[in-house]
């Protein structure tokens, strides 16, 4: 089977690998019922907004993962969109990368970057966790799939340690790190409950965080990720992978 999750909410879907993922989910054999596209600034996302006029299913929704007052009224208004069906696929996408080497980081950098790519990730899971888990329960697949219900977490290598071989980017580096120990705790946590969690590398694209000179495009990087989503199943162990579906060391 191949990848059909009725209900999916992506965040930082207003530009980027957040985009093109929505782009994409439209263009599968059987799009999302509902794709719930998050951004921090609606009013500003005017690709977004242009989809979303010409797909019905899009619904392009506010919400800025390092604002926690950004998730009080946000479970409720996810519920009325998905109309008791729970959401079967949430993407954690939104990222920041501030390039500070080891003089340059401080206070503020480390603060933010864990703000929105650990604490962001962390709390839009506890907001739609009963939404997440009302979708396994109310699927007749006992399996872990992306169909049924998973938290997928955007990665990078760069948090991997054992890759680590040129230093620096210490507030990307360390959140990101700190957003795969999240996945393999949530993992861990959740895989009883009929939830998948696992985080991928989208390879070095070419978006407004890869630059122009990235190795890979938009295009290439998502339609991997759609392929790796299709596959995942809770029969490996090997949770964080790059859009090629390759294994990779923590
Ligand atoms: P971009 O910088 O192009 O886009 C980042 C997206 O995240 C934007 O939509 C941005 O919204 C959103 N965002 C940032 N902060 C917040 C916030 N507080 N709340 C909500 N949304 C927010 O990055 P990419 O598309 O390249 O990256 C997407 C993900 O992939 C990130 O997590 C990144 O770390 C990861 N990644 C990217 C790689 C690359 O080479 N491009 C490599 C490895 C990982 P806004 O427009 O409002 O700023």
């Amino acid at each position: 089977m191949g990848l059909q999750p009725k209900n999916v909410l992506i965040t930082g879907a207003n530009r980027g690998l957040g985009l093109e993922l929505v782009k994409q989910f439209l263009r599968l054999p059987s799009p999302p019922k509902t794709l719930l596209a998050t951004c921090r600034s609606p009013e500003n996302a005017k690709d977004l907004n242009d989809i979303a006029a010409k797909h019905s299913n899009v619904k392009v929704m506010k919400l800025d993962v390092a604002q926690h007052t950004s998730f009080e009224n946000f479970p409720k208004l996810v519920e009325s969109f998905i109309e008791g069906e729970g959401l079967n696929l949430l993407i954690n996408n939104a990222g920041i990368n501030i390039r500070h080497g080891l003089v340059e980081a401080d206070n503020e950098s480390m603060m933010e970057s864990y703000t929105t790519n650990v604490i962001g990730p962390l709390l839009t899971v506890q907001a739609l966790l009963p939404y997440i888990k009302q979708a396994a329960i109310s699927s007749t697949d006992t399996s872990l799939n992306c169909n049924r219900a998973a938290i997928v977490n955007m990665s990078s290598i760069l948090a991997s340690i054992a890759e680590n071989q040129n230093g620096g980017l210490y507030p990307y580096r360390t959140s990101k790190a700190a957003l795969n120990m999240l996945t393999k705790n949530m993992n861990l946590d959740l895989k009883s409950e009929g939830i998948l969690c696992f985080c991928i590398h989208p390879g070095w694209v070419q978006t407004d965080m890869g630059g122009p000179n990235a190795a890979v495009t938009k295009d290439k990087s998502i339609a991997g990720i759609l392929d790796v989503m299709s596959k995942m199943n809770g029969e490996t162990s090997d949770i964080f992978v790059d859009y090629n579906g390759k294994s990779l060391p923590w």
